[in-house]
């Protein structure tokens, strides 16, 4: 009966008080709904609309993103940060194309068997897509139910998530009729979204309010459990600018790793001579220009502290000209794909100096 009650309240509010005007809303178009459903991991709807209209703009359906260049893919995903998810779309639309005929599978298991769509992701494109009835668990799904039920233990363990899996499946509304299954996993989202926020949520207009464990016990600020601490590892490295007249020197970055496939500076640790390198890497001779403030950059589980040089080139000793490397223009190089601290770089006055 609980249950009913949760499903039935939710649907109600989110009819009345939910969002409904997102750009990839009130569309049954599998491709759109997993291309939002991707750019909305880990960052902000504000954030994803901008990308999203041009990504669409750019790749209307599955078939013209998998005629896409990943180059041409990073570089409209560049800024959006976790690449693998680019990546990944990229090589999920080339699949689709060649093993079901561009066509996007209609059922769970070969949907979640695509390279970056996991249980959640899947769950969603086949709710909003197709209407079938499955339940959703992203990051603003878990801290709901964690709050409400009370779960404790850290949602990132198995065991934690086990059971918010379960009771995510048992509070699914008994029947799917007048889109009950769409409004009421839009109803989850949303609450996560905009009522039950990671930080001060705004339990007072909660329509599941009376219910909620975290409420009862004045424990919304301490549920879910957070991540066990852990301190950051710093690493560090030195981004190399180095200039030839009006041109950069960007390199490609290996296809796996972070910022995977991505251009970038070139990188070497701090302990090398930079001039010995620079001669023996790419044949060139160098000048310091002047020195950069170190920039931290932050990761998922590091930090990564760039010590950036500026450099000209004042001659060329030797050709060496490997694959990978790119001399372009600045303007030509923030069209690429390249990760922020890169850009940052380029756009800072450092580059001119
Ligand atoms: S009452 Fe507060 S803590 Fe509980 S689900 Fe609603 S917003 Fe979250």
């Amino acid at each position: 009966m609980q249950h009913l009650k949760f499903s039935v309240q939710l649907i109600r509010w989110q009819r009345a008080h939910g969002r409904h005007q997102l750009p990839w809303q009130n569309t049954i178009d599998p491709y759109a709904i997993w291309l939002s459903e991707i750019m909305l991991q880990q960052t902000r709807v504000i954030t994803v609309i901008p990308y999203y209209l041009r990504f669409l703009r750019c790749y209307p359906d599955v078939k013209s993103l998998s005629l896409a260049s990943l180059d041409e893919v990073l570089a409209l995903w560049s800024g959006l940060g976790y690449y693998s998810r680019g990546r990944n779309l990229h090589k999920t639309a080339c699949l689709i194309v060649s093993d079901y005929h561009g066509k996007f599978p209609r059922k769970i298991e070969l949907i979640q068997q695509l390279p970056g769509i996991g249980r959640s992701t899947a769950a969603a494109i086949v709710v909003f897509a197709y209407g079938k009835r499955c339940a959703i668990l992203d990051g603003n799904v878990k801290r709901v139910l964690a709050r409400h039920f009370g779960v404790e233990g850290y949602p990132g363990e198995k065991k934690t998530e086990a059971l918010l899996w379960k009771k995510a499946e048992e509070l699914l509304p008994k029947n799917n009729v007048k889109g009950n299954i769409k409004a009421y996993s839009q109803a989850l989202m949303d609450l996560g979204a905009t009522i039950c926020t990671r930080t001060k949520p705004k339990c007072v207009v909660c329509p599941i309010q009376r219910e909620c464990v975290a409420f009862q016990e004045h424990r919304e600020d301490k549920l879910p459990i957070p991540r066990p601490y852990k301190p950051l590892v710093i690493k560090e490295t030195v981004m190399l600018m180095i200039m030839r007249r009006d041109e950069i020197l960007l390199e490609r970055r290996p296809p796996m790793g972070i910022w995977g496939g991505l251009w970038c500076l070139p990188e070497i640790p701090t302990s090398v001579n930079i001039s010995l390198y620079c001669a023996q890497r790419f044949g060139i001779k160098i000048k310091l220009l002047c020195h950069i403030p170190s920039i931290d950059h932050a990761f998922t589980h590091f930090k990564l502290r760039i010590y950036p040089r500026s450099l000209k080139v004042v001659s060329q000793v030797s050709a060496i000209s490997q694959s990978g490397q790119k001399w372009t223009s600045f303007n030509g190089a923030l069209e690429m794909g390249i990760p922020t601290p890169v850009r940052n770089l380029l756009n800072s006055n450092y580059s001119y100096r």
